[in-house]
């Protein structure tokens, strides 16, 4: 079927310059019956789509749609034109509407939904715009904004930010946060160089990473201070956690002078308790505190407390 052939026939009364609009435009435009099988559809729908002309004619919308949309969205349809609302844009949520192509991969779509009629039938038209590009390149700017370059962990802002989010329910048995920084850092440096002292930053935090837990955050502090929030954990087995990175940041071999590979350490403060929003800077500051303490005490140390405790202490 030609490009003109698969759209003349379905637009009611159709006119030259309609024609050419659907023809031409970039957008996809797709409609549906009430039992969501496709009556019309533009080159520019076949093409976001992956299919070739006039093959999504006469096919149900599911092959447009990811399977987890197959079972809700006749419903959505029923209700749409069942409804009094003409017309409505669907891609408010900033990823859009997901859609999926003939080979399977996902797109991101924003879509205006029209109810319309021909021939007296009810007819649901969509309005496609592939927006895949602008969410990724948002989704790549958001990266970039919320993660230190160097250790690739996120930076302060966005570990401040996360972790607020994640404050929103109670916790059964607390939190906890640890606070880290890394031992006569400055003198790596002076020893050996920026590159090592950056190497090093590179290291902890791969050992930060492969200590915690997926709902862990775990973040860049400043330099050579690094923040770890663990929710839903006691203070044993915080300590438990802290300690296994404090122990496995010891281990690490660093080549940077003949003989005897040098080896590091980190000091860590840990506070614990329940935690609620707007409360985080009061827990880092109590992590802070202890971190202190590990330093004063000899370095190469955690120390742990209880948030109230500290309070009524200070
Ligand atoms: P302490 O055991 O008391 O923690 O001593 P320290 O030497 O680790 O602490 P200090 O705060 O005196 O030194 C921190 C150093 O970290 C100073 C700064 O130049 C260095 N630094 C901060 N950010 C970076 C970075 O991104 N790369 C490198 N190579 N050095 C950094
Ligand atoms: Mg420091
Ligand atoms: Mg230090």
């Amino acid at each position: 079927m030609t490009k003109r052939a698969s759209i003349a026939s379905l637009i009611p009364g159709s006119q030259d310059i309609y024609r050419k609009i659907v023809l031409e435009i970039a957008d996809g435009i797709i409609g549906i019956d009430e039992s969501g099988i496709i009556r019309l559809c533009n080159p520019a729908a076949e093409n976001i789509f992956g299919w070739e002309t006039g093959q999504l004619l006469g096919k149900p919308l599911e092959v447009v749609l990811p399977e987890r949309m197959h079972s809700s969205h006749g419903m959505l349809v029923s209700n749409f034109l069942a409804g009094d609302t003409d017309a409505r844009y669907m891609g408010q949520r900033s990823n859009g509407i997901e859609g999926r192509r003939s080979d399977g991969a996902g797109i991101h779509l924003g879509i205006t939904i029209l109810r319309t009629a021909a021939a007296g039938e009810p007819l649901m038209i969509a309005v496609v715009r592939d927006i895949s590009e602008r969410v990724r390149y948002q989704q790549d700017l958001k990266r970039l904004a919320e993660t230190d370059p160097l250790s690739g962990l996120l930076n302060r802002r966005a570990f401040r930010d996360c972790v607020a989010q994640s404050l929103t329910r109670v916790s059964p048995v607390g939190s906890s946060l640890a606070l880290f920084d890394l031992d006569d850092f400055k003198g790596v440096n002076d020893r050996y160089g920026h590159d090592a002292g950056d190497e090093v930053i590179t290291r902890f935090a791969d050992v930060l990473r492969t200590s915690t837990r997926a709902n862990d955050f775990v973040g860049r502090w400043g330099g050579e201070e690094f923040i770890v929030f663990l929710p839903d954990t006691t203070p044993d087995a915080a300590t438990a956690i802290v300690e296994r990175i404090r122990a496995g940041f010891s281990d690490i071999d660093f080549h940077w002078e003949r003989g005897a590979p040098v080896r590091l350490t980190v000091s860590a403060g840990i506070a614990s308790g329940e935690i609620g929003q707007g409360e985080l800077d009061a827990m880092v500051s109590c992590a802070d505190k202890a971190l202190y303490e590990a330093k004063r005490g000899g370095r190469n140390r955690l120390i742990s407390t209880v948030m109230q405790q500290i309070a009524l202490a200070s």
